[in-house]
C-alpha cells in the first residue's frame, strides 16, 4: 500500500489545467500540418496555417490556445494499492482546478447552478471520473472542454435492428449539421453500447485517443473511416468556411449492451481538443 497526500493531487491538477490549455498535443498539431497540405480550399489552407501559428504562439508564451478555456473534465485512474490521505479526493481535484484556472489566468466559464447561472469565479465544479485500476499510482488526465463543441453533442437510443449504415449516418449528420459551431476541423468521439450514461462517458473518453489512431478492431476502424469520409465530403471545411477537411479524427468506443437496445452518443470536439496527463 502506497500513501499519497491529496495535496500532491491538487498540485498535479493545477499544473495540468495550465498545460492542457497552453500546449496542444503534438498529434493534433501534426494533423494541422497534414491538413494544410491536403485541404483543397485555399482559404481552408490559410486557416490551417493560422491554427498552426496560434498553437505555436500559445506554447511559446504560456497562453491559452483558445479564449474558451472550457469546463475541466478530469479522468483519474487510481491504483487499488494507493491510500489517499489528507482530505477528500474530489475536494482535492476541485482545489487543483480552482488554482490552475485562477493562477493560470484561464477564463472562468462555469456557473454553480444550471438555472441560477451565477459564475463560481474559479471554474469549479470539475467533471470528475474515477476508475480503480491495478497498481500503486494515480494517473490524472485533464481535458478542458469548450461548449461551442459540447453543445453539438447528440444521443440516439437505436433499436438492435439498426444497421451499421443507420448509425454511421446519425453520427455523420450530427457532425455535418453542427456546421461552424464546433470550430472545425473537429475530432469526433463516439460511445456505442452500454447504457445512455455509459455511452456518453465513452464518447467523451474517446476524445483522448491520439488523432489518427484507429480502433484495433477492424469492424470499428472501418466504421470510423466511413464516418470520417462522410463528414469530410460535406464541404463544411475549416471553421465552416468550406473545404475538404472538416474532421481530423474519429474514435468509436464500443461496450457490451442489453439485448433490447443500442445506445449511441456523439461527442464533438473542436480543433483545440486539449488534454494533458501526469502521474503520481
Ligand atoms: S469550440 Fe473549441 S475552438 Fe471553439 S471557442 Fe470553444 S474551445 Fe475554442
Amino acid at each position: 500500500m502506497r500513501t499519497i497526500e491529496l495535496k500532491e493531487v491538487t498540485a498535479l491538477v493545477r499544473q495540468l489545467c495550465m498545460d492542457a490549455n497552453y500546449y496542444l498535443p503534438a498529434d493534433l498539431r501534426q494533423a494541422f500540418v497534414d491538413g494544410e497540405k491536403t485541404e483543397q480550399s485555399p482559404l481552408g489552407r490559410e486557416i490551417f496555417g493560422e491554427m498552426i501559428a496560434n498553437c505555436d504562439l500559445a506554447r511559446q508564451n504560456d497562453m491559452p490556445v483558445c479564449q474558451d478555456t472550457g469546463m475541466a473534465i478530469v479522468f483519474a485512474e487510481i491504483g487499488q494499492d494507493v491510500h489517499l490521505v489528507g482530505g477528500a479526493f474530489e475536494d482535492a481535484v476541485n482545489e487543483g482546478v480552482r488554482q490552475g484556472y485562477v493562477d493560470g489566468f484561464l477564463r472562468l466559464s462555469v456557473v454553480g447552478d444550471p438555472l441560477r447561472r451565477e459564475n463560481t469565479n474559479d471554474n469549479t465544479p470539475a467533471i470528475i471520473y474515477t476508475t480503480i485500476v491495478p497498481g500503486d499510482r494515480v494517473k490524472i488526465t485533464v481535458a478542458p472542454k469548450g461548449f461551442g463543441s459540447e453543445n453539438m453533442s447528440a444521443m440516439k437510443m437505436f433499436t438492435p435492428a439498426a444497421s451499421k449504415e443507420n448509425i454511421i449516418n446519425f453520427i455523420a449528420d450530427a457532425c455535418i449539421g453542427a456546421g461552424s459551431n464546433p470550430c472545425p476541423p473537429i475530432v469526433i468521439g463516439v460511445g456505442l453500447g452500454g447504457t445512455s450514461d455509459k455511452a456518453a462517458y465513452l464518447a467523451k473518453r474517446a476524445l483522448l485517443r491520439p488523432v489518427g489512431v484507429q480502433n484495433a478492431d477492424p469492424l470499428y476502424a472501418e466504421m470510423e473511416q466511413a464516418i470520417l469520409d462522410k463528414v469530410n465530403a460535406s464541404g463544411v471545411g475549416p471553421q465552416g468556411l468550406g473545404g475538404t477537411v472538416t474532421a481530423l479524427s474519429c474514435a468509436v468506443e464500443p461496450f457490451g449492451t442489453h439485448i433490447a437496445g443500442l445506445p449511441c452518443v456523439v461527442n464533438i470536439s473542436c480543433h483545440v481538443t486539449r488534454h494533458a496527463e501526469g502521474s503520481i
